[in-house]
């Protein structure tokens, strides 16, 4: 998923009450995996794909909320609906990128990438294999569907 995160995110936060900071946190956990990009292209010098980056291991992500929710829950309740909005949020992120990206739900027990469909190379610019692909009408689903949503809020 390419353009689709964030208004995952607006979505999920619309389904929910509107209090304080669950917009935020939608949105926030709606991106959050895709800023290991920053690592991925400055850093790591593309090694590695950034699916197999800690942020975007579901393992990683349910292991640190087994730990902080009840943390949260003790001794910040009022961030726990924010708090639980962010971790469904980037679940939501690692369900979108396993429709063509690829993801590592099953780490770690298996390094290999579970996904939906797999885009084939067409182009020599890896973007516009996606983009060209009718598995982007999804996004723009998602995206429509945001815009539908913010209209008539
Ligand atoms: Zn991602």
């Amino acid at each position: 998923m390419i353009i689709g995160h964030l208004p995952s995110g607006y979505i999920l936060a619309r389904h929910l009450p509107p209090l304080p900071l669950v917009m935020g946190a939608a949105i926030l956990g709606g991106v959050f995996p895709d800023f290991d990009m920053i690592w991925f292209y400055l850093v790591d010098d593309r090694a590695v794909h950034h699916h197999r980056y800690w942020v975007h291991i579901p393992a990683f992500w349910s292991t640190v909320c087994a730990v902080t929710m009840p943390l949260i829950y003790t001794f910040a309740r009022q961030l726990f609906l924010p708090a639980v909005t962010f971790f469904v949020a980037v679940m939501m992120h690692c369900v979108l990128d396993t429709v063509a990206g690829g993801i590592l739900w099953h780490w770690p027990f298996s390094n290999e990438f579970t996904h939906f469909m797999t885009i084939p190379s067409r182009y020599d610019n890896w973007i516009w294999n996606f983009v060209l692909h009718p598995v982007f009408g999804l996004e723009l689903l998602i995206w429509g569907w945001a815009l539908w949503l913010w209209k008539n809020r």
